[in-house]
Formats: structure tokens, sequence, C-alpha cells
């Protein structure tokens, strides 16, 4: 098995490159992200590997098709950046359905608790010796009302985090979760009554842009705000507009619809063009990461492991249990 690998970090080499020596696998580790000029390099490879930021649009399907390359390897849980309907009888997409639901679900608590209690801006100050703690003040979680949307893996382990917090979970999934002790309720419910939302969805045509100037209109005043699922849940400009009119009290944005070709790169020498970023980052309540949620020890083993298990099923005809259709889709 010959795999392209893109976007290249050197923290996906030291967790792929072992795996795949045990496997037999001939890896070609690149930097630069799959698209439309890059997808030529697969040439003679069996399969790509990609991630978040790669795209692989209908167009470059028909060339991997044409190159006789046999699969896409996701190395992540999301697939909306892929072409599943032009895929179908083409090439086999496979993905890594959960790896450690806990990381992400975590990493929201982080910005949670960040955003409402200032950290990371008190660590700035007390580095340079600014004991002072004006406009740090933030609000108890206990016993407030958190809002979940999506009860998926993610979803259902940010539950459990927030209960420890004895918060009251309100829940919105079209595919409710009879087995989860939750009070799932419409999402107008939910955007109204919460005073946190952690966002856990999929991005698809229904829940893009699920957060836009109506659910904002209906959410209280002073609510937090999380995204660790995928930038596109969230129409930037109306959250900018919310900002702007004192809606939030604090936003933790672990995504951004526009985030493909600066999140995971070294942009600080450089002028930032896209001006919704910058402005968002100008808030004071608002905190920023570079889509980050998954990247733990456990987490990146595991997605290393599943990959190269999506790859040997590919390679010798077993079930594909990780593989999106547009069924599954
Ligand atoms: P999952 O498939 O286990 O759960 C997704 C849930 O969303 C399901 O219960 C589904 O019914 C629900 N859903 C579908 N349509 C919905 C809608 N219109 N409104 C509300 N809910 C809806 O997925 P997961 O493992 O929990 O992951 C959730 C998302 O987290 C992924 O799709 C991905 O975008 C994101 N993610 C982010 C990171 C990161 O590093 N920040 C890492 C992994 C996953």
């Amino acid at each position: 098995m010959k795999i392209m690998f893109y976007s290249t970090k050197p923290y996906d080499k030291l967790w792929f490159e072992p795996m795949a020596k045990d496997y037999g696998f001939e890896i070609h580790f690149v930097e630069m992200k799959c698209d439309a000029e890059t997808v030529l390099l697969a040439d003679g490879y069996d399969a790509i590997c990609i991630f978040v930021n790669d795209y692989v649009n209908a167009a470059m399907i028909e060339k991997l098709y044409q190159m006789k390359v046999k699969g896409i390897l996701l190395r992540c849980a999301g697939f909306n950046n892929v072409d599943i309907k032009a895929a179908e009888g083409k090439l086999h997409v496979l993905r890594v359905p959960s790896y450690s639901p806990e990381s992400v679900a975590e990493f929201a608590m982080a910005l949670l608790l960040t955003v409402n209690r200032y950290t990371h801006r008190a660590y700035a100050r007390t580095r340079d010796f600014n004991m002072n703690i004006n406009g740090f003040m933030g609000t108890d979680l206990h016993r407030k009302t958190a809002g979940v949307v999506g009860t998926g893996r993610i979803g259902q382990s940010m539950i459990r985090i927030l209960k420890g917090f004895q918060m009251n979970i309100l829940a919105y999934d079209p595919y409710p979760n009879p087995k989860l002790d939750v009070n799932y309720v419409s999402l107008e419910e939910l955007m109204k009554q919460s005073d946190i939302i952690s966002l856990h969805c999929p991005l698809t045509e229904e829940t893009k842009h699920v957060v836009n100037e109506k659910t904002i209109g209906l959410m209280k005043k002073g609510v937090y705000l999380v995204n660790t699922s995928r930038g596109g849940l969230i129409d930037t400009e109306a959250l900018i507009d919310g900002l702007l009119e004192k809606k939030f009290a604090g936003v933790g944005l672990d995504v951004y619809e526009e985030e493909e070709g600066v999140f995971y790169e070294d942009r600080s020498n450089e002028i930032i063009k896209d001006e919704n970023l910058v402005r968002l980052a100008s808030f004071p309540n608002v905190i920023i990461t570079s889509h980050m949620g998954f990247f733990t020890k456990e987490a990146m083993q595991a997605i290393a492991q599943v990959t190269m298990e999506n790859a040997y099923a590919l390679e010798s005809g077993k079930e594909l249990a990780n593989e999106v259709t547009p069924e599954k889709g």
C-alpha cells in the first residue's frame, strides 16, 4: 500500500511513521495541502491521506479515479471537506469516526473556563507583574443552564463534564438518544434558555450557519458560546454583530469558517487580510484557537491506528467499517 500523505506536520510523522512500518505501508509525507494541483502527486499511489482543511471536490475525485487511486483516508472524524456523492462508485472514503471524544469535549470546557475567567489574559498580566484583576470578573457555572447542540460522542462527553459542574443540561439533536439523561428541547428553546451554548453537531447543509442573526436574536444577553465542531456552523458576520451589541459574555472558537490556509500555519509575520478574523481576535471576550481540540496523545495515537486499520481493510478487501457513503453521511 502506497499512501500520499498531505498537510503533514511533525506530530503526524511521529505517530504515523512507526505504525506504517508495522503494517508494511509506504507513506510519502508532503507538507502541501491537497488541492487541484497537488492531487496530481498521488499518481502511482493507492490512497491519499488528508486532514480537515484538505478539500477534495468532484473534479479532483475524477483525477484520482483516473490515476487509479483507490481510497481517501481521512485522518479525522468530519467529512464535510470531501464530495462524498462524487466519490461513490469511484473511490472509497474512510474516516476515523471516533478517536477520543474526551479530547474535544475537555478542550471545549477549557475554552469556556478560559473565556469566562480570563485565565489567558491574567497569565499575560502576571508575567509582566501587573497583578491588577480589573476586568476579569467571571460567572459561576454551577447551576447554570448549558445547551448542547448535537448529542453524539463529543456532545455526550461534554454533557458528562457539564454535569460535573452541576449544570442543568438542555440538548438538541434531530436524533435524540433515549439512553441519555438530558432534557431534549427544540433548537429554539435551547437558544432561548441557555446560559452557555456548546456546538457538537457536524457541518451539513442543514447545520450551516445554525448560529445566525435569527438564532443569536433568541439568545440571552450575556450568553457564552463555544464552537469546537466546524467553523461553518456560525455565520461569522452575525457573530461579530452580536459581539458588538454586547450579546455575548464570552465566545470560544476552536474552528472558524475561513480557517483554511490560516489555521495550522505560522502567519505571525504576515499581514492578515481576513478582516473578520482580525476583528474577532480583537474582542477581549473572544478566544480563538487553531482547530486543536483533538490534539492529545491519546487522540493522535488512535487517529493513526484507525487510519492504518482503514488502509489495511482497503488493501486486503476486508469490510470497510469506517467508510463514508452518501447514505451514511
Ligand atoms: P457524532 O457523529 O458522534 O455526533 C454528531 C451528532 O450530531 C449526532 O448525534 C447527530 O445526530 C447530531 N446532528 C446531526 N444533525 C444535527 C443537527 N441538524 N442539529 C443538531 N445535531 C445534529 O460526531 P462527534 O464525534 O460527536 O463529532 C461532532 C463534530 O465535532 C464532528 O462532526 C466534527 O465536526 C467536530 N470535531 C472537531 C474536532 C476538533 O478538533 N475541534 C475534532 C473532532 C471532531
